[in-house]
């Protein structure tokens, strides 16, 4: 979307809102393309909050980081919302996206068809192990590293997905970070260095499973 149309629909992209408020307006996307997919054109704001388990106040106060939505009676347009909530996102273009390191987590990550539907297309996987170089996973091939730079230039890539061992994790980066790549969806369990403009966001599915052994935990004590 144009800038001025973004205007027209009431959004602005806004770099200093807080993360957790970011991380919801993806929540926000999921739910209304939901409601678009049943063909839903319009939804109170008390509603649609219901459907996320959150309440209206929570919803307007994150979306007035980036605008005036909704109108008092009616509530949100679900189909300019969703266009502005993709705008603000970055996913109403598509990304060009590379995977390092192709062994389990990365293949699987490979052969899964639902980022392009998100906007992400997968463009070419890395490894340094001789026995998965220029084997294909699905439709992508995996090249050496050393083709990195020069791939990552021709696709325009601005993310990867770092599913390397941790030991190898900062080197990668360095790798991407000096051919250009922006963002980096870090699975590799160790912290890692970044020029400033780069952001990371780290993977830690045990870590989440602690988060959840800790609330089922808790109910059991409570129980
Ligand atoms: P794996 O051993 O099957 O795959 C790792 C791949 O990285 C191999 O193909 C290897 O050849 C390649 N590699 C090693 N060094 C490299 C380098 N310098 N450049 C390019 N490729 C390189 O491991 P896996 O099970 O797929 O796990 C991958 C990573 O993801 C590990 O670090 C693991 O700990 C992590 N992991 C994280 C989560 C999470 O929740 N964050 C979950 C599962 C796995």
């Amino acid at each position: 979307m144009s800038r001025s149309r973004l205007h027209r629909a009431g959004g602005v992209r806004n770099n200093n809102a807080p993360a957790p408020v970011v991380k919801r307006l993806s929540l926000y996307l999921r739910g209304l393309e939901k409601l678009a997919d049943q063909k839903i054109e319009e939804v109170s704001s008390q509603q649609f909050a219901r459907s996320l388990r959150l309440t209206g106040a929570q919803v307007r106060k994150d979306l007035a980081y980036f605008g005036q939505f909704g109108r008092r009676g009616v509530g949100y347009r679900v189909g300019p919302l969703i266009e502005t909530l993709r705008h603000i996102l970055g996913t109403d273009k598509t990304w060009n996206v590379v995977v390092v390191g192709a062994g389990n987590l990365g293949r699987a990550l490979l052969r899964y068809k639902g980022f392009a539907k998100k906007g992400f297309r997968l463009v070419a996987a890395f490894d340094i192990a001789e026995a998965k170089v220029s084997v294909r996973v699905g439709r992508i091939r995996v090249y050496r590293l050393k083709d990195l730079d020069r791939i990552v230039r021709k696709y325009a890539v601005k993310l990867a997905i770092v599913t390397v061992p941790a030991e190898a994790g900062q080197s990668v980066t360095d790798i991407l970070c000096a051919a250009g790549v922006m963002g980096i969806l870090n699975f590799a369990p160790t912290m890692l260095d970044i020029p400033d403009g780069v952001a990371v966001a780290p993977v830690d599915l045990a870590a989440q499973l602690e988060q959840l052994s800790f609330q089922v935990a808790g109910a059991k004590v409570k129980g």
